[in-house]
């Protein structure tokens, strides 16, 4: 097992006395944010005038530009959405640092990708907790927390790798665990999981399901509770003991029918298709068109989201779910 770093192992209080920037007050911004300056610390927050400012000024932070916020700051984590911060960095960023201070990302596709390459005075850290940023919020507000990855690509001053634990530690993850990996490692990963899987992978296996179901003449409201609706219940139990707890969980029917059909659908060449998937992260090429796309306005990326928008499931979904208002409470 990989070494999990606590409370503990955190030796060096790396950011007492450093200002701190957090650039974006979105989902991890918001969260980042409150959580280090919950900790004792002391942070600003750079962002554009608009909605996050807004916010950031209600809860009680004091708002600049980026730059400016850049300017002031030691520490700065870039929070912005990642397609957006190579512009951002060039134009607002990168002119307003000085030699020893240092960035920090939630995810490393910018740095990896080399879309932003800092200058060789300045340390580059990671902090990516495992969990959007309201739950990163809220289990800190209880006590706890959630686990937190942290990484290192560029240590100029000695000091990187404590920042980046004693940012792990403001931020709460600390309290529950944090593991250390590397940009690329992260990068890659994350990408993967969320492509071949986690969004990828399972919002086409559901509708692939529901599909077969509707073109085999059974009515849509039923296949959507059989092939989305339960999908939850059945990740609940795997989130909480792994395959087994949740074949457990299950009927034996349901068991067996897992084990004969499972490798009928999931075959060998998926995998070899994941690989495939998994190349493309590797190489660049993903990012490559992900970052081509930006650039031309998104076309891509909007007519894909305008097809699944349209897709039979979601006006069915729609319609079901106002049945069941409970599916919007915070369980
Ligand atoms: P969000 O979209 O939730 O928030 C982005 C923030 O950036 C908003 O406050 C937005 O303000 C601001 N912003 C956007 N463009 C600019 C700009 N040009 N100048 C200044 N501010 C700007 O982002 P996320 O929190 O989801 O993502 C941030 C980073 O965290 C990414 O690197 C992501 O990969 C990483 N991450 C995200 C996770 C998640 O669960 N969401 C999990 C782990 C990592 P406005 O309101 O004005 O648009
Ligand atoms: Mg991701
Ligand atoms: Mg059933």
């Amino acid at each position: 097992m990989t070494k999990v770093y606590y409370d503990q192992d955190v030796t060096v209080k790396a950011l007492e006395g450093k200002k701190i920037a957090v650039i974006g007050y979105g989902s991890q911004g918001h969260a980042h944010s409150q959580n280090l300056r919950d900790n004792g610390n002391d942070v600003i927050i750079g962002i554009r005038a608009g909605k996050s400012a807004d916010k950031a000024k209600e809860d009680g932070f004091e708002v600049f530009s980026v730059a400016e916020a850049t300017k002031q700051a030691d520490v700065v984590m870039i929070l912005i959405p990642d397609e957006q911060q190579a512009e951002v960095y060039a134009a607002e960023i990168a002119p307003n640092l000085e030699a020893g201070n240092a960035i920090a990302f939630g995810h490393g596709f910018n740095i990896h990708f080399g879309t932003i390459t800092p200058a060789a005075d300045i340390d580059v850290f990671m902090v990516a907790p495992k969990g959007p940023g309201h739950m990163v919020r809220r289990q800190f507000a209880k006590g706890s927390a959630v686990p937190a990855l942290f990484a290192v690509y560029q240590d100029a001053t000695g000091n990187a790798r404590d920042l980046a634990l004693a940012w792990t530690q403001g931020v709460g993850a600390t309290r529950v665990g944090v593991l250390e990996t590397t940009f690329k490692e992260e990068t890659e990963t994350d990408l993967f999981g969320e492509q071949a899987v986690l969004c990828g992978g399972t919002t086409h296996l559901v509708q692939a399901g529901f599909e077969t179901l509707v073109e085999a003449g059974y009515q849509p409201e039923i296949a959507y509770f059989e092939v989305l609706h339960e999908l939850k219940l059945i990740v609940d139990l795997m989130y909480e003991g792994g395959m087994e707890k949740m074949r457990y969980s299950i009927s034996n029917t349901a068991e067996y029918g897992d084990y004969v059909s499972g490798p009928r659908v999931i075959t060998p060449d998926v995998k070899d298709r994941m690989k495939d998937v998994l190349t493309d992260i590797q190489t660049g090429a993903f990012a490559k068109r992900f970052t081509d796309d930006y650039k031309a306005g998104f076309p891509d990326f909007h007519a894909m989201r305008a097809k699944q928008q349209g897709h039979q499931i979601e006006a069915v979904g729609a319609e079901l779910r106002k049945m069941m208002p409970f599916v919007n409470e915070q369980q």
